[in-house]
């Protein structure tokens, strides 16, 4: 599944969110095989509606959401590209993540202290920020070194390789600007040659404001959260507000007092599920479902996909084998009730391999082994 890593300086409440985060999705999802994998990784189910009215039409035996994996990534400091606090161990992790979730101090607290003095998220994100550029800056500069000796043998590898070099000479001055890899225009064949640095500002970042429990119900009227938005806007990033110790305090209460205690804060719902679906629809993806006795199913893809390539989603000899996929949108499925009554109202599509595949389609796969 899709790995987000949560990140930050030292308490800005990341631990906080990342436990709160996993003890309410194995709250809610007490049948599936969601759970902790080490101390600081832990797999949630994405909610979604739609699953479970797919799955009593089918009647499925199990119903699988779609999953994220958040990984908890403690220790980053100024100085971490330097090697600083557990420096290049917690910027490995980072480079084995799809997505940065940094989590960005907005709550006062003159109990809890702030590594550099006061709740000044601007500087935070430019503390952070700064130390992705340069551990992205040494990375260039080693691979460039390497690549001055040439060791491409036949025409295609030397096409890639000057490529690379291309990419990473605009990469470079970017960073040494400050800016982030990803904000450099790259055709398709460049950023292929350099996905294999993993570099850590090419990864989208969603910015976490967390906030104190009296500014949950109008988070927009905290001006440390202003200064976020404003960031988050200029860095193409996305924003997402929570309180993690509302979070941690309702995962103690009973269900029953839940609703008291959010209603006393001048809320609904509980903040996780919009940040779980958030995460994942800012990093663009979609969701598609197939559907049968046996079970119902999410599964996760980049948005663009064709249909061969969401098959492979589910084993590569899908995509190899792929022949057509009959397709019907998630309402029309609804509305028919089944793919047999689909297909006889004229609404099952069968479609082939240029098909871009839409949010929401339920799928059934026919291919070759
Ligand atoms: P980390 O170092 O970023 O993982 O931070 P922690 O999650 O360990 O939090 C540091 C301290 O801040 C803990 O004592 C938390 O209880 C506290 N904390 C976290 N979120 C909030 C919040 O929204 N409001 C307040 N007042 N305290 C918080």
């Amino acid at each position: 599944s899709l790995r987000a890593g949560i990140v930050g300086l030292p308490n800005v409440g990341k631990s906080t969110l990342f436990n709160a985060v996993v003890e309410n999705g194995k709250a809610q999802a007490a049948n599936f095989p969601f759970c902790t994998i080490e101390p600081n990784v832990g797999i949630v189910a994405v909610p979604d509606p739609r699953l479970n009215v797919l799955s009593e039409l089918s009647k499925s035996q199990r119903a699988v959401p779609a999953s994220i994996e958040f990984v908890d990534i403690a220790g980053l400091v100024k100085g971490a590209s330097q090697g600083e606090g557990l420096g290049n161990k917690f910027l490995s992790h980072i480079r084995e993540v799809d997505s940065i979730l940094q989590v960005v101090r907005c709550f006062e607290d003159n109990d809890i202290v702030h590594v550099s003095g006061k709740v000044d998220p601007k500087s935070d994100i430019e503390v952070i920020n700064l130390e992705l550029v340069l551990s992205d800056l040494d990375q260039v500069e080693k691979r460039m070194e390497k690549l001055k000796k040439g060791r491409a043998k036949d025409s295609q590898s030397k096409m890639k390789e000057e490529a690379e070099k291309t990419a990473l000479e605009k990469i470079q001055q970017a960073l040494m600007d400050g800016k982030p890899a990803r904000s450099v225009p790259l055709t398709d064949f460049q950023n292929d040659a350099v996905k294999h640095l993993c570099l850590l500002t090419m990864k989208p970042v969603i910015y976490v404001a967390n906030v104190a429990e009296s500014d949950v119900a109008d988070p927009g009227s905290n001006p440390h959260v202003k200064d976020v938005m404003n960031l988050a806007s200029d860095l193409q990033s996305g924003l997402i507000t929570i309180s993690a110790q509302v979070e941690a305090e309702l995962n103690e209460l009973p269900p029953e007092e839940r609703i008291e205690y959010l209603k006393s804060l001048g809320v609904d719902e509980s903040g996780l599920g919009n940040l779980i679906r958030a995460t994942y629809s800012l990093l663009g993806l979609r969701t598609y479902f197939t559907s049968g006795e046996k079970e119902t199913k999410a599964w996760t893809i980049q948005s663009g996909m064709t249909a061969p390539q969401a098959a492979g989603v589910i084993h590569s000899d899908f995509e190899r084998g792929f022949i057509r996929a009959e397709t019907v949108a998630y309402k029309d499925f609804v509305s028919a009730g089944s793919f047999a009554a689909a297909r006889e109202k004229g609404l099952l599509r069968s479609e082939g391999k240029d098909y871009v595949v839409q949010e929401g389609d339920v799928m059934l796969f026919r291919f070759n082994v």
